[in-house]
């Protein structure tokens, strides 16, 4: 096969990443990377960087609309400094019921997409508008719509069925799981030894983690939508459902409309709950870190609860799995936040689980279990982009 440039766009609610490799005979190279941040706001950020690390393009202009910022990728794109793409792989959060398949984006697809915009209200607008905008922008060059949810398509339906009456499980309602890109990159790098009982926990902004027996997903911390599983950033993770109908009660005092009302609720529980919520400080692990250092209680409680719940759910996929070959820690927090994998670890001895501190002192992919311990914890960052290009190379029939 010649050698193919390939486009990757991966836009979240309030920026666009995009990233370019040149793919060909097992061979990808990255090319640039970049980014359009603070959509919506005044003072955007808009980069592209090579290979090296040297900026391309390095500009704060006013991004006040996901339009506005697109056609700033678009026009660098076109601006005939960069290769014109091959192919486009987008990463897509989640297409629904039907859409389960990586596959080539229509007009159709786009629209079955969008029908099931309040499965992942946070990330499909966006990404839909931005497959639309694509198609019309690089007319003639093929897309692709690449599922984070493709990765746990092969979990029994024990753990994807939800415990609520049938007419609601046949509208769509199920587990999904999310970050499922990023755990095909941690498969990928493990290829080939892969461990046959694994556990990865992909710590971000957003949080889960999936239980992997033979490299498949058996079970993942996150459901219907990226807000279920383990706390995260700013959201609650699984909780009790009569909190949401208490929380519920008390907007409906003020906002009788029920959509408003649910749009309210929407917000508590994506955006102003998890380590925001309990700290009322910030959802970003680096400030809660500072201000434990400086003694304030609430970020302590806040990341004692997010360490607690991830130490859990450690506890009950090795009781899923029957065992445990492998733990991995990836995602900004997982690579990053020596404290969070130390305290994590702290009680995980009963089941095998012991961390060297010196090895765990670092930052980025390290192998940091004790010799004495049974399973062995590594820390390997996501390689997202990289699969989404394998994708589409796939799919391409290259
Ligand atoms: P996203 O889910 O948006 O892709 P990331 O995977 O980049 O997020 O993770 C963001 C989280 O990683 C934030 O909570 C941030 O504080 C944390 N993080 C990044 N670098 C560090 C660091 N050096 N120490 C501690 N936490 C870090």
């Amino acid at each position: 096969m010649s050698s193919l440039p390939v486009l990757v766009l991966n836009s979240g609610s309030s920026s666009i990443k995009f990233s370019m490799y040149e793919a060909g005979n097992g061979e990808r190279t990255r090319l640039f990377e970049g980014a359009v941040d603070g959509i919506g706001t005044d003072l955007g950020k808009f980069w592209i960087k090579d290979a090296g690390g040297k900026k391309l393009v390095d500009q704060t202009p006013a991004v006040p609309s996901r339009s506005v910022a697109f056609k700033l990728v678009a026009d660098a794109l076109h601006s005939g400094r960069f290769p014109v793409p091959a192919a486009i792989g987008h990463r897509t959060v989640c297409g629904g019921p039907t859409v389960r398949e990586n596959q080539l984006i229509t007009p159709q697809l786009i629209d079955e997409i969008e029908s099931y915009e309040a499965l992942a209200p946070l990330h499909t607008p966006i990404a839909v508008y931005i497959m639309r905008e694509a198609l019309r922008l690089f007319p003639g060059i093929p897309n692709f719509a690449i599922l984070d949810t493709y990765f746990h398509r092969t979990m029994p339906e024990v753990a994807t069925r939800m415990p609520i009456p049938t007419e609601y499980a046949d509208m769509g309602v199920r587990r999904y799981g999310y970050h499922g890109i990023s755990y095909e990159s941690i498969i990928y790098q493990l290829q080939p030894h892969v461990p046959e009982k694994l556990i990865v926990a992909h710590l971000g902004n957003g949080a889960s983690i999936s239980a992997i027996l033979q490299g498949q997903c058996l079970d993942t911390s996150m459901g219907l939508t990226p807000t279920g599983g383990i706390i995260s950033g700013s959201r609650t993770g699984d909780i009790d459902p009569g909190v949401l109908i208490f929380i519920l009660k008390q907007i409906a005092k003020t906002t009788p409309n029920t959509d408003a009302a649910a749009e309210q609720l929407e917000t508590v529980v994506s955006k102003k709950s998890g380590l925001l919520g309990v700290s009322e400080l910030s959802n970003d692990m680096r400030d809660l870190r500072d201000a434990i250092a400086a003694g304030n209680a609430k970020a302590r409680l806040a990341v004692d609860k997010f360490c607690w719940t991830i130490a859990r759910w450690i506890g009950s996929y090795v009781a899923e799995l029957n065992g445990l070959d492998m733990l991995v820690f990836t995602g900004g927090i997982g690579e990053n936040d020596i404290a969070s994998r130390a305290e994590i670890c702290a009680g995980l001895g009963a089941l095998g689980i012991v961390i060297d501190a010196e090895r765990n002192n670092v930052r980025g992919a390290a192998v940091i279990s004790a010799e004495t311990s049974r399973v062995t914890v590594r820390v390997i960052p996501p390689l997202e982009d990289l699969i989404i290009v394998n994708h589409v190379v796939r799919l391409l029939g290259e």
